[in-house]
């Protein structure tokens, strides 16, 4: 059977089944397991379903979170399982392995990009800080930028910045023009109101990520005074309209005891939060403080922590550094994700400002077969151990090569900034966590064997 047949036939499957559950959950999620074990070979995703049945008869943390997404907007419901697990995990990804084959180089899960530069905040160690501040995608470079990606097989979107929000409408209308697609996007929280909850109703595709650094005194000594409270009052707003939301933390030396706590993830769960991404302190710019990069001990720590409240917590938590074991190291120039930001530039990741074109110049297959995105190709996984992913974090020697044997350019045009000055303050904190990484890898590995 072709990859595409298969691939209608599971989305049917799979679309027969989520109408079954939609009808009342708690009775119907068993019922059509069992009905599943009824009619499949026995050694079919065996140890899969042997997870699936465990959770059903335990009631799991994941079976918690699965029936909270029961609580949410119907419509809103729908257009996730149909965005999100359709057409960009099941068909998408059938189509970018396709053209990634064929034309030889990455295709991408998600975009992200920044809508504009602007922020109405001012966080310590926000990379979005590097940019300057009036810079803009427009609404027609964004249709186009979706409209390519489809083609690829692209239907995720991610909206970083700057503040997105601050586009509030423009970001609305894509959703209108692309409802096919999933929107997320990283956001301080203090612009979504009402008004706004209205329209995520309405257009019932975009998902908001709202930044947290920890308990109220560490989130405003970073990100302002009263921000807390004003995010805490977009996540009741959120809650109360039935609406998905998630949270973004970056984990620092200064907040990782708070935002390893139970009492953390048991707050972001009552707040009505479904995932929590988390992400390393990266010392990105002229002016980063090196002083917040995390000790191996503290990295530990969130490492510990997040696999503990993984199997326990009915919230889905992922570690942009530490998970990376699970999708085969790093996951940027265009092999999962690339980023696009305000000016147009494309670039490998989020963290890494370097690129070769500009994304008014050039097609989006053309900027991933750009030079520092065939490096990254090539060079990928940069590290036989998945604790020591990022050729600019753990493995400091490689991106400096890259971004020299390339030509790429630094793309922070206030304060340029050149790989080796970036990779200098990565050195000692590489050689202090790689005994750490190892350790922790090969006691992983002989666990699993
Ligand atoms: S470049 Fe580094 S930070 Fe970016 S995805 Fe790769 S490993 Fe992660």
């Amino acid at each position: 059977m072709n990859a595409s047949i298969r691939t209608a036939l599971q989305s049917f499957a799979i679309n027969q089944a989520l109408r079954y559950v939609e009808g009342d959950p708690e009775e119907n999620i068993p019922k059509l397991m069992s009905m599943v074990d009824s009619v499949v070979p026995k050694d079919w995703y065996a140890s899969q379903r042997a997870a699936i049945r465990k959770t059903i008869a335990e009631k799991d943390n994941w079976y918690q979170l699965i029936l909270r997404l029961y609580e949410l907007d119907p419509g809103v419901r729908k257009a996730f399982f149909q965005n999100f697990i359709f057409n960009a995990s099941l068909n998408g990804s059938a189509i970018q392995e396709e053209i990634s084959a064929k034309e030889d180089c990455n295709i991408p899960w998600a975009v992200l990009l920044d809508p504009t530069s602007a922020c109405n905040m001012h966080c310590t160690g926000c990379w979005a800080a590097e940019y300057g501040h009036q810079l803009n995608l427009s609404l027609a470079d964004i249709d186009s930028i979706i409209t390519q990606g489809k083609k690829l097989g692209t239907y995720m979107y991610i909206y970083t910045g700057g503040e997105p929000l601050v586009r509030k409408a423009d970001l609305i209308r894509i959703c209108e023009m692309h409802p096919d697609c999933e929107f997320l996007a990283f956001t301080n929280g203090t612009l979504i109101d009402e008004a706004f909850c209205q329209e995520m109703l309405r257009v019932k595709n975009f998902v908001p990520a709202i930044s947290l650094e920890g308990f109220e005194e560490a989130n405003d000594s970073r990100r302002g005074q009263g921000v807390y409270k004003k995010v805490h009052e977009a996540m009741a707003l959120m809650k109360a309209h039935k609406l998905p939301f998630g949270i973004s933390t970056c984990y620092t030396s200064k907040n990782v005891d708070d935002v390893s706590s139970e009492k953390y993830f048991d707050q972001l769960i009552e707040a009505g939060a479904f995932f929590v991404w988390f992400f390393h302190y990266m010392p990105v710019g002229n002016d980063a403080a090196t002083e917040l990069l995390p000790t191996p001990e503290q990295r530990m720590k969130m490492y510990d922590a997040i696999r503990a409240f993984r199997s326990s917590k009915a919230i889905f938590s992922m570690d942009f550094q530490n998970d990376a074991e699970y999708v085969g190291g790093c996951i940027a120039g265009g092999r999962r994700y690339l980023h696009i930001n305000a000016k147009g530039d494309v670039e490998p990741c989020v963290f890494i400002h370097y690129s070769n074109v500009n994304i008014h110049d050039v097609s989006l297959l053309d900027a991933l077969k750009s030079p520092i995105f065939m490096a990254y190709h090539r060079g990928q996984p940069f590290n036989d151990n998945m604790l020591r992913p990022c050729p600019m974090l753990e493995n400091p020697e490689i991106l400096p090569r890259m971004v020299a044997e390339t030509g790429a350019v630094n793309t922070d045009y206030q304060s340029p900034e050149s790989a080796e000055h970036l990779c200098a303050k990565t050195t000692a904190y590489a050689e202090n966590w790689t005994p750490t990484a190892e350790q922790t890898w090969t006691e992983n590995r002989s666990r699993k064997s």
